[in-house]
């Protein structure tokens, strides 16, 4: 591990980062392509920060580990030293990590939500020009999803069909409450509190409000499971009138006026925003949603304007951030700099915008979109494109820095 003494940790206080000149920001490289990815990136996010502030700020990385690497250097996926670095410095970026297979660990990227109570992920989608979609008007998708991240049916509650608490809880469901329960059933609990949904929705409007998005649409299945999803909408109403009043409105109150520069919340059906964000993308800005439909909703839009390659991503709690790639560690081509490094920069670019170095968020963009347009790209970008070259991981790197102007 390579441990910098140099630089300043970033702060919290009162609800906002203190961000020095040379803040010390940790970073997991990840797993499989993760290693060619996170040399790409960080040469990258260097040269942004450098070239945005005339060379008077700089990052100084710190990695930190876990994963494969974590097990051969130091017998543990998660060793407690990556957990106390990740909780001293605050915000941090990952690369893609294996989830290992039967090692007594449901997933590393779970063990980190939790232990800093990461209780939002976050995902930007928008289309880059150049890059292939499935649809005719991919510009016309941009959206940011806000998935709850603590709660559902990925609480991790849930009993296999022959274990003994499914048979206890089987019987208390049938005898107690007279539930139509079929025998041997498997068991699996979708807890939803007022205050998960809350926190999260009131992180969505806060988001939209800061970055002037005009509106906030709540998704849900409270059609059909009234006391978990449609209490997630009520709640979800009731945060936007408790805690941000004149600076919200709902879709109703609204009628079709002019809502001036009050933040709209409305709310969908999650199978009719599926289809909506087809076919009328332009009326959806920033989505809250609980954790299951936000899983599917976030790749589903990801794929629309261009697939996962490039997806980036946050998991985001009260002073606390980690910020990482869609993708996983793509295997078969670790070590071959060949993948796309794009999901981590544009995670990146998160990131920086989260800290508040706009200026080095705006630069990467830039020189991502010119490097796209360039059309020399990765294998997954070039295979797809009409008169591409297809480049290496370190290349589009290297394109992308020179097309930050
Ligand atoms: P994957 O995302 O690694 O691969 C799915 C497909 O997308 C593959 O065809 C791959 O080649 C391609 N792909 C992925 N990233 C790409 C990129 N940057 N550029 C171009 N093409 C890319 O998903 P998987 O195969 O289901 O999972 C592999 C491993 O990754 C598993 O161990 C899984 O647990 C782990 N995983 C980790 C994370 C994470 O750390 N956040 C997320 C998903 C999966």
């Amino acid at each position: 591990m390579t441990q910098s003494t140099q630089g300043t940790p970033v702060t919290y206080r009162d609800g906002s980062y203190i961000v020095p000149d040379d803040p010390i920001i940790p970073f997991i490289e990840g797993d499989g392509t993760g290693r060619d990815i996170w040399r790409a990136s960080q040469k990258a996010f260097d040269a942004a920060v450098a070239k945005a502030s005339g060379g008077t700020r700089r990052v100084v990385w710190l990695e930190v580990l876990a994963g494969e690497k974590a097990f051969k250097e130091a017998g543990s996926w998660l060793p407690e030293a990556t957990l106390e670095t990740l909780t001293k410095y605050r915000v941090a970026i990952k690369g893609p990590l294996t989830t290992p297979v039967g090692a007594g660990i449901r997933s590393l990227n779970v063990a980190l939500r939790q232990l800093l109570d990461l209780y939002a992920c976050v995902r930007p989608v928008r289309w880059f020009e150049g890059v292939p979609a499935p649809v005719k008007r991919p510009q016309d998708l941009n959206v940011v999803i806000f998935r709850e991240n603590t709660e559902d049916v990925y609480a991790g509650i849930e009993y296999a069909a022959t274990s003994k608490e499914a048979a206890r809880l089987r019987e208390i469901l049938v005898s107690d409450f007279k539930a139509k329960l079929r025998e041997q059933s498997a068991i699996g609990i979708k807890p939803m509190s007022e205050f998960g949904s809350k926190r999260l929705v009131a992180r969505a409007i806060q988001y939209a409000l800061d970055k002037r998005k005009p509106s906030v649409t709540l998704v849900h299945k409270g059609n059909i499971m009234k006391f978990t999803e449609g209490a997630f909408r009520d709640w979800g109403y009731q945060a936007a009138r408790e805690r941000f009043g004149g600076r919200t409105i709902t879709e109703a109150e609204l009628a079709g006026g002019d809502p001036g520069d009050r933040v709209v919340v409305k709310d969908r059906i999650a199978d009719s925003v599926f289809q909506q964000l087809l076919l009328r993308p332009r009326e959806y800005s920033v989505l809250a949603t609980p954790n299951l439909n936000g899983d599917y909703l976030s790749d589903a839009c990801a794929a629309q304007v261009g697939g996962l390659g490039i997806a980036p991503g946050a998991n985001i709690g009260d002073g606390y951030a980690i910020f990482e790639a869609t993708h996983g560690t793509a295997p078969k081509y670790a070590d071959l700099d060949k993948i796309n490094p794009g999901g981590v920069i544009l995670s990146g670019v998160m990131m920086f915008e989260h800290l508040g170095w706009e200026d080095v968020a705006e630069l990467i963009v830039r020189g991502f979109e010119g490097a796209i347009r360039s059309r020399r790209v990765t294998y997954d970008l070039a295979r797809q494109t009409e008169g591409a070259t297809e480049v290496s991981t370190s290349a589009f790197a290297d394109q992308i820095v020179e097309c930050m102007g």
